[in-house]
């Protein structure tokens, strides 16, 4: 069974006091699930001092960046390099679509940056998602219940996974996100969520083989919190939850925690 993988991505939020605050908060109400991969991805400037506070005492949860620049080192103002994180952090999501949609990140921009974060030996978290939802003619009941044909979240995966070689495949995360669903409280429902993770195992049996398929692990991302998060992780196929919102609630986040230990 693929070990369960929960991120939290606290996006451009917490000053460094609310982030140490809330770091101490996670730890606490977190220790008890040792059976999850915890992974926190908080601004840039807060990874050193987290990690700090992280390696005084024992605690499993673990440090991810939210973006990552391609290059090593050089004239790149304002940027990051994958080797700059080693030793700070483990992850790095790539390609979030807040980063596509605000800052026109590219396909190929997404590809660099794996091959770097790959190469500095670090685990990308790939994130694919569709823009628009199914157009509501075409749906069985009002949350969508299949990929509209106008998205290419298959064709974007195949392109990527086309561009890094076979032997990396086995530190690739993939997170399911569809767009509409990031931020706006309307989370997709678990089994067409499904659905679409099977497809991207199907990707990846096809590109390599079914062993990675089934080794890999390929998260959802959009709108979970604890209401909704039985619909998703008692579905197989889907192996954590990337949590934007509900990551800045301890509670929220503790209890989307709980139920996730409770299935596995
Ligand atoms: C995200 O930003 O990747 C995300 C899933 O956010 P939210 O949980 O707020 O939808």
């Amino acid at each position: 069974m693929r070990r369960p993988l929960i991120i939290a991505n606290w996006k451009m939020n917490t000053t460094l006091a609310e982030a140490e605050i809330l770091l101490s908060h996670y730890k606490n109400t977190l220790r008890k699930y040792q059976d999850l991969d915890i992974v926190i991805c908080p601004p840039y400037i807060w990874l050193v001092p987290l990690a700090e506070n992280l390696s005084r005492g024992k605690s499993h949860i673990k440090l991810g960046a939210q973006d990552v620049f391609y290059e090593s080192f050089g004239s790149y103002t304002g940027e990051i390099s994958p080797r700059m994180l080693k030793g700070i952090a483990k992850y790095v999501i790539v390609g979030h679509s807040e980063r596509r949609k605000y800052f026109d990140e590219t396909l190929v921009d997404m590809i660099k940056k794996v091959n770097a974060v790959l190469e500095a030996n670090l685990k990308p978290i790939i994130c694919l998602g569709e823009q628009s939802k199914m157009p509501l003619k075409q749906r069985v009941w009002g949350r969508p219940t299949a990929i509209d044909r106008r998205n290419n979240v298959f064709k974007e995966l195949e392109y990527l996974l086309q561009n890094i070689k076979k032997k990396d495949y086995d530190d690739l995360i993939i997170a399911y996100e569809p767009v509409w669903a990031i931020g706006t409280g309307e989370a997709a429902t678990g089994g067409y969520v499904a659905a679409v993770i099977y497809g991207i195992r199907e990707r990846i049996a096809k590109l390599s083989s079914k062993a990675m398929a089934e080794k890999t692990r390929i998260l959802y991302g959009g709108s979970v919190d604890s209401k909704n998060i039985k619909e998703f992780i008692y579905q197989p196929e889907i192996d954590g939850i990337l949590v934007g919102t509900s990551a800045l609630r301890v509670r929220e986040f503790s209890k989307i925690c709980e139920v996730v230990s409770e299935r596995h």
